[in-house]
Protein backbone atom coordinates (compact mmCIF):
# COMPACT_ATOMS: atom_id res chain seq x y z
CA UNK A 1 0.00 0.00 0.00
CA UNK A 2 1.06 3.64 -0.84
CA UNK A 3 2.75 4.96 2.49
CA UNK A 4 0.82 8.10 1.51
CA UNK A 5 -2.58 6.26 0.93
CA UNK A 6 -4.15 9.09 2.44
CA UNK A 7 -1.97 12.43 1.64
CA UNK A 8 0.81 13.76 3.30
CA UNK A 9 0.78 16.13 6.45
CA UNK A 10 4.13 18.94 6.84
CA UNK A 11 5.15 17.99 10.44
CA UNK A 12 7.44 19.79 12.50
CA UNK A 13 9.60 17.31 14.18
CA UNK A 14 11.73 16.68 17.60
CA UNK A 15 14.66 16.43 16.08
CA UNK A 16 14.51 19.87 14.82
CA UNK A 17 13.51 18.76 11.42
CA UNK A 18 10.66 19.22 8.94
CA UNK A 19 9.74 16.01 8.07
CA UNK A 20 6.77 14.66 5.25
CA UNK A 21 4.62 11.92 6.99
CA UNK A 22 1.60 10.16 5.96
CA UNK A 23 -2.02 11.94 6.92
CA UNK A 24 -4.13 10.44 8.43
CA UNK A 25 -7.62 10.09 6.44
CA UNK A 26 -9.25 12.82 6.02
CA UNK A 27 -13.16 12.73 5.04
CA UNK A 28 -16.72 14.77 5.72
CA UNK A 29 -18.22 13.31 8.39
CA UNK A 30 -20.11 15.82 11.06
CA UNK A 31 -23.07 17.42 9.15
CA UNK A 32 -20.99 20.83 9.54
CA UNK A 33 -17.47 19.53 8.48
CA UNK A 34 -16.23 20.93 5.26
CA UNK A 35 -13.26 18.95 3.39
CA UNK A 36 -10.51 21.08 2.04
CA UNK A 37 -7.69 20.98 -0.31
CA UNK A 38 -4.77 23.64 0.78
CA UNK A 39 -3.41 25.81 -2.21
CA UNK A 40 -1.04 28.18 -0.31
CA UNK A 41 0.07 28.00 2.88
CA UNK A 42 2.29 30.86 4.73
CA UNK A 43 4.95 30.05 7.11
CA UNK A 44 4.96 32.40 9.99
CA UNK A 45 7.31 33.70 12.39
CA UNK A 46 5.41 31.49 15.48
CA UNK A 47 5.53 28.08 13.35
CA UNK A 48 9.69 28.49 12.93
CA UNK A 49 9.42 29.58 16.75
CA UNK A 50 8.13 25.93 17.28
CA UNK A 51 10.57 24.16 15.18
CA UNK A 52 13.08 26.44 17.14
CA UNK A 53 11.79 25.54 20.39
CA UNK A 54 11.35 28.67 21.00
CA UNK A 55 7.65 29.36 21.41
CA UNK A 56 6.11 30.08 24.67
CA UNK A 57 3.30 27.26 25.12
CA UNK A 58 4.12 24.87 21.97
CA UNK A 59 6.83 22.12 21.58
CA UNK A 60 6.68 19.47 18.63
CA UNK A 61 5.96 17.36 17.03
CA UNK A 62 3.28 19.43 15.55
CA UNK A 63 1.80 19.52 12.00
CA UNK A 64 2.61 22.53 11.11
CA UNK A 65 0.41 25.40 9.18
CA UNK A 66 -1.86 28.57 10.24
CA UNK A 67 -2.24 30.30 6.87
CA UNK A 68 -4.10 28.67 4.77
CA UNK A 69 -6.35 29.15 1.68
CA UNK A 70 -7.90 26.16 0.24
CA UNK A 71 -10.60 24.69 -2.13
CA UNK A 72 -13.64 23.41 -0.81
CA UNK A 73 -13.72 19.69 -1.86
CA UNK A 74 -16.88 18.50 -0.45
CA UNK A 75 -19.14 19.91 2.39
CA UNK A 76 -21.76 18.32 5.55
CA UNK A 77 -25.40 18.89 4.79
CA UNK A 78 -25.54 21.58 7.32
CA UNK A 79 -22.80 24.20 5.83
CA UNK A 80 -23.72 27.45 4.89
CA UNK A 81 -20.26 29.57 4.27
CA UNK A 82 -19.15 27.93 1.50
CA UNK A 83 -19.78 25.16 -1.40
CA UNK A 84 -17.74 22.85 -3.27
CA UNK A 85 -15.66 24.63 -5.46
CA UNK A 86 -15.27 27.86 -3.82
CA UNK A 87 -11.90 29.43 -2.11
CA UNK A 88 -11.79 30.14 1.57
CA UNK A 89 -9.59 30.96 4.30
CA UNK A 90 -9.61 29.42 7.67
CA UNK A 91 -9.47 30.76 10.59
CA UNK A 92 -7.48 28.12 12.82
CA UNK A 93 -8.68 29.82 16.40
CA UNK A 94 -10.73 26.87 16.85
CA UNK A 95 -13.17 27.99 19.80
CA UNK A 96 -15.33 26.86 21.81
CA UNK A 97 -18.26 28.83 20.79
CA UNK A 98 -19.93 28.47 24.30
CA UNK A 99 -18.35 29.96 26.84
CA UNK A 100 -18.96 33.34 28.44
CA UNK A 101 -15.87 34.95 25.90
CA UNK A 102 -17.24 33.19 22.61
CA UNK A 103 -21.06 34.38 23.04
CA UNK A 104 -19.39 38.69 24.07
CA UNK A 105 -17.61 37.96 20.64
CA UNK A 106 -14.33 38.06 22.21
CA UNK A 107 -13.48 34.31 20.52
CA UNK A 108 -9.90 34.91 20.56
CA UNK A 109 -10.18 34.96 24.57
CA UNK A 110 -11.57 32.00 24.92
CA UNK A 111 -9.95 29.71 27.44
CA UNK A 112 -10.96 26.34 26.08
CA UNK A 113 -9.76 28.13 22.15
CA UNK A 114 -6.52 25.86 20.37
CA UNK A 115 -5.22 27.18 17.60
CA UNK A 116 -4.43 24.48 14.36
CA UNK A 117 -0.84 24.29 13.60
CA UNK A 118 -0.32 24.72 17.61
CA UNK A 119 -2.16 22.94 20.20
CA UNK A 120 -3.70 20.94 17.13
CA UNK A 121 -2.92 19.51 14.01
CA UNK A 122 -2.18 22.81 11.25
CA UNK A 123 -3.42 22.52 7.79
CA UNK A 124 -0.44 21.50 6.37
CA UNK A 125 -1.78 18.57 4.83
CA UNK A 126 -3.20 17.12 1.03
CA UNK A 127 -6.43 17.29 2.65
CA UNK A 128 -8.02 18.73 5.59
CA UNK A 129 -11.74 18.66 7.54
CA UNK A 130 -12.68 21.88 9.70
CA UNK A 131 -15.56 22.73 11.01
CA UNK A 132 -17.82 25.47 8.44
CA UNK A 133 -17.78 28.11 10.93
CA UNK A 134 -14.13 28.45 10.88
CA UNK A 135 -14.44 28.57 7.03
CA UNK A 136 -14.62 32.25 5.31
CA UNK A 137 -15.06 32.54 1.61
CA UNK A 138 -12.79 33.73 -0.54
CA UNK A 139 -14.48 37.41 -2.49
CA UNK A 140 -14.56 37.10 -6.82
CA UNK A 141 -11.40 38.48 -7.89
CA UNK A 142 -9.25 38.01 -5.78
CA UNK A 143 -6.39 35.28 -6.15
CA UNK A 144 -5.29 32.29 -3.98
CA UNK A 145 -2.17 33.67 -3.81
CA UNK A 146 -3.27 37.02 -2.64
CA UNK A 147 -6.12 35.44 -0.03
CA UNK A 148 -3.07 33.64 1.24
CA UNK A 149 -2.11 36.96 3.19
CA UNK A 150 -5.72 37.15 5.20
CA UNK A 151 -4.73 35.53 8.17
CA UNK A 152 -1.32 37.49 8.66
CA UNK A 153 -3.25 40.59 7.85
CA UNK A 154 -6.11 39.68 10.21
CA UNK A 155 -3.26 39.94 12.75
CA UNK A 156 -2.69 43.76 12.00
CA UNK A 157 -6.27 44.55 11.67
CA UNK A 158 -6.78 43.04 14.92
CA UNK A 159 -4.01 45.21 16.68
CA UNK A 160 -5.08 48.52 14.85
CA UNK A 161 -8.27 47.68 16.80
CA UNK A 162 -7.16 47.87 19.82
CA UNK A 163 -5.39 51.45 19.34
CA UNK A 164 -7.51 53.92 20.93
CA UNK A 165 -5.76 56.92 18.87
CA UNK A 166 -4.08 56.53 15.39
CA UNK A 167 -3.46 60.53 14.78
CA UNK A 168 1.04 59.68 14.79
CA UNK A 169 2.02 55.57 15.16
CA UNK A 170 4.71 54.11 14.99
CA UNK A 171 5.25 50.53 14.46
CA UNK A 172 8.17 48.75 15.54
CA UNK A 173 9.67 45.62 13.02
CA UNK A 174 8.59 45.54 9.35
CA UNK A 175 7.97 41.77 9.09
CA UNK A 176 4.94 40.75 7.88
CA UNK A 177 3.04 41.66 11.07
CA UNK A 178 4.34 44.71 11.43
CA UNK A 179 3.52 45.26 7.44
CA UNK A 180 0.06 44.10 8.42
CA UNK A 181 -0.23 46.95 10.53
CA UNK A 182 0.59 49.49 8.89
CA UNK A 183 -2.07 48.20 6.27
CA UNK A 184 -4.51 48.44 8.91
CA UNK A 185 -3.87 51.25 10.70
CA UNK A 186 -3.56 53.27 7.22
CA UNK A 187 -6.87 51.69 6.02
CA UNK A 188 -8.40 52.82 9.14
CA UNK A 189 -6.94 56.53 8.22
CA UNK A 190 -3.76 56.95 10.55
CA UNK A 191 -2.25 60.54 10.40
CA UNK A 192 1.22 60.10 10.52
CA UNK A 193 2.97 56.68 10.28
CA UNK A 194 6.79 55.86 11.32
CA UNK A 195 8.05 52.53 10.68
CA UNK A 196 11.24 51.27 12.14
CA UNK A 197 13.30 48.08 10.88
CA UNK A 198 16.63 46.47 9.98
CA UNK A 199 16.48 45.35 6.71
CA UNK A 200 16.28 47.42 3.82
CA UNK A 201 14.23 45.15 1.53
CA UNK A 202 11.19 45.28 4.01
CA UNK A 203 11.71 49.07 4.67
CA UNK A 204 11.59 49.30 0.94
CA UNK A 205 8.26 47.38 1.19
CA UNK A 206 6.94 49.69 4.36
CA UNK A 207 7.34 52.96 2.21
CA UNK A 208 5.33 51.28 -0.71
CA UNK A 209 2.93 50.54 1.77
CA UNK A 210 2.49 53.81 2.68
CA UNK A 211 4.40 54.93 5.96
CA UNK A 212 5.43 58.77 5.98
CA UNK A 213 8.81 58.02 7.97
CA UNK A 214 10.85 54.35 7.82
CA UNK A 215 13.83 54.15 9.65
CA UNK A 216 16.95 51.98 10.68
CA UNK A 217 17.03 50.77 14.43
CA UNK A 218 18.11 53.59 16.45
CA UNK A 219 17.73 56.00 13.88
CA UNK A 220 13.95 56.95 15.47
CA UNK A 221 14.65 61.02 16.93
CA UNK A 222 14.11 61.39 20.41
CA UNK A 223 11.51 64.28 19.43
CA UNK A 224 9.36 61.63 18.13
CA UNK A 225 6.46 60.96 19.93
CA UNK A 226 3.28 58.95 19.02
CA UNK A 227 -0.18 58.47 19.95
CA UNK A 228 0.27 54.84 19.92
CA UNK A 229 3.29 52.50 19.55
CA UNK A 230 2.84 48.73 18.28
CA UNK A 231 5.51 46.39 18.82
CA UNK A 232 6.08 43.90 16.75
CA UNK A 233 8.74 41.86 18.13
CA UNK A 234 8.58 42.65 21.57
CA UNK A 235 12.14 42.28 22.79
CA UNK A 236 13.42 44.42 25.62
CA UNK A 237 14.96 46.88 23.58
CA UNK A 238 12.00 47.39 21.81
CA UNK A 239 9.72 47.59 24.67
CA UNK A 240 12.10 50.30 25.57
CA UNK A 241 11.94 52.44 22.47
CA UNK A 242 8.40 51.64 22.02
CA UNK A 243 7.64 53.24 25.22
CA UNK A 244 10.00 56.22 24.99
CA UNK A 245 8.66 57.53 21.81
CA UNK A 246 5.22 57.24 23.63
CA UNK A 247 3.30 60.34 24.58
CA UNK A 248 2.04 60.67 28.26
CA UNK A 249 -1.60 59.06 28.06
CA UNK A 250 -0.66 57.29 25.16
CA UNK A 251 -1.17 53.15 24.44
CA UNK A 252 1.44 50.77 23.61
CA UNK A 253 -0.21 47.50 22.07
CA UNK A 254 1.87 44.90 21.75
CA UNK A 255 2.06 42.35 18.57
CA UNK A 256 5.14 40.52 18.60
CA UNK A 257 4.77 37.11 20.72
CA UNK A 258 7.61 37.30 23.22
CA UNK A 259 10.11 34.33 23.44
CA UNK A 260 8.97 34.53 27.44
CA UNK A 261 7.90 36.91 30.03
CA UNK A 262 10.20 39.79 29.48
CA UNK A 263 10.70 43.81 30.98
CA UNK A 264 9.48 46.88 30.02
CA UNK A 265 10.07 50.62 31.17
CA UNK A 266 7.53 49.98 34.06
CA UNK A 267 8.59 53.51 35.67
CA UNK A 268 7.90 55.76 32.83
CA UNK A 269 4.96 53.55 31.63
CA UNK A 270 3.49 54.42 35.16
CA UNK A 271 4.12 57.91 35.40
CA UNK A 272 2.83 58.92 32.26
CA UNK A 273 0.09 56.92 32.48
CA UNK A 274 0.59 54.94 29.18
CA UNK A 275 -1.65 52.09 28.45
CA UNK A 276 -0.38 48.65 27.64
CA UNK A 277 -2.16 46.22 25.45
CA UNK A 278 -1.80 42.77 24.36
CA UNK A 279 -3.63 41.69 20.50
CA UNK A 280 -4.30 37.77 20.16
CA UNK A 281 -5.04 36.82 16.89
CA UNK A 282 -8.06 38.23 15.54
CA UNK A 283 -11.97 37.85 15.20
CA UNK A 284 -13.80 36.42 12.47
CA UNK A 285 -15.16 40.25 11.69
CA UNK A 286 -11.13 40.88 11.04
CA UNK A 287 -10.78 38.08 8.66
CA UNK A 288 -13.71 39.63 6.51
CA UNK A 289 -12.71 42.92 6.81
CA UNK A 290 -9.06 41.75 5.63
CA UNK A 291 -11.23 39.52 2.80
CA UNK A 292 -13.23 42.75 1.86
CA UNK A 293 -9.96 45.12 1.91
CA UNK A 294 -8.45 42.70 -0.67
CA UNK A 295 -11.05 42.92 -2.76
CA UNK A 296 -11.37 46.49 -2.70
CA UNK A 297 -10.15 49.70 -4.47
CA UNK A 298 -7.71 50.72 -1.51
CA UNK A 299 -5.74 47.62 -1.54
CA UNK A 300 -1.87 48.09 -3.13
CA UNK A 301 -1.58 46.52 -6.27
CA UNK A 302 1.55 45.06 -5.09
CA UNK A 303 0.44 43.34 -1.79
CA UNK A 304 1.98 40.17 -3.08
CA UNK A 305 5.30 41.58 -2.64
CA UNK A 306 4.81 40.25 0.81
CA UNK A 307 5.18 37.05 -1.20
CA UNK A 308 9.19 36.35 -0.95
CA UNK A 309 9.41 32.77 -2.17
CA UNK A 310 7.40 29.72 -2.65
CA UNK A 311 8.17 26.02 -2.17
CA UNK A 312 5.94 22.64 -3.95
CA UNK A 313 5.11 21.24 -0.58
CA UNK A 314 7.70 18.01 -1.50
CA UNK A 315 9.99 21.35 -0.59
CA UNK A 316 8.94 21.92 3.14
CA UNK A 317 11.54 21.37 5.11
CA UNK A 318 13.38 24.03 1.97
CA UNK A 319 10.58 26.40 3.35
CA UNK A 320 11.27 26.45 6.39
CA UNK A 321 14.72 26.80 5.61
CA UNK A 322 14.08 29.82 3.56
CA UNK A 323 12.47 31.75 6.60
CA UNK A 324 15.90 32.01 8.10
CA UNK A 325 17.12 34.62 5.72
CA UNK A 326 16.27 37.71 7.16
CA UNK A 327 15.61 39.18 2.94
CA UNK A 328 12.05 37.07 3.29
CA UNK A 329 8.98 38.43 4.04
CA UNK A 330 6.17 35.71 3.76
CA UNK A 331 7.52 32.20 2.43
CA UNK A 332 4.61 30.16 0.92
CA UNK A 333 4.15 26.07 0.78
CA UNK A 334 1.73 25.54 -1.88
CA UNK A 335 -0.24 22.31 -3.74
CA UNK A 336 -1.63 22.12 -7.13
CA UNK A 337 -5.18 23.96 -7.10
CA UNK A 338 -7.93 21.22 -7.77
CA UNK A 339 -10.36 23.61 -9.21
ZN1 LIG B 1 0.65 33.46 11.47
ZN1 LIG C 1 -15.21 29.72 24.08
Amino acid sequence: MNAFAHGRQVVLGTDGAVHLEAAPPAAVQARDDVLLAPVHLGICGSDVHVLRRAHPFIAPPVVTGHECVARVIATGPDVTSCAPGDLVVVNPLISCGHCERCREGVANQCPNAKVLGFGLPGLARDRVVVAGRFCHRVPEGVAARTAVLTEPLAVGWHAAGRAPGLDRVLIVGGGPVGLAVLLAVRARGAGHVTLVEPVASKRALAAAFGADQVLAPGKLPASRQVDTAFDCVAAPATLASAVAATVPGGTLVVVGVPSGDTSVPLARTQRWEIDIRGTGLYLDRDLDAVLAFLAGPSRPDDITRLITSEYDVERAADAFAATADPEQTKVLISWPDPA
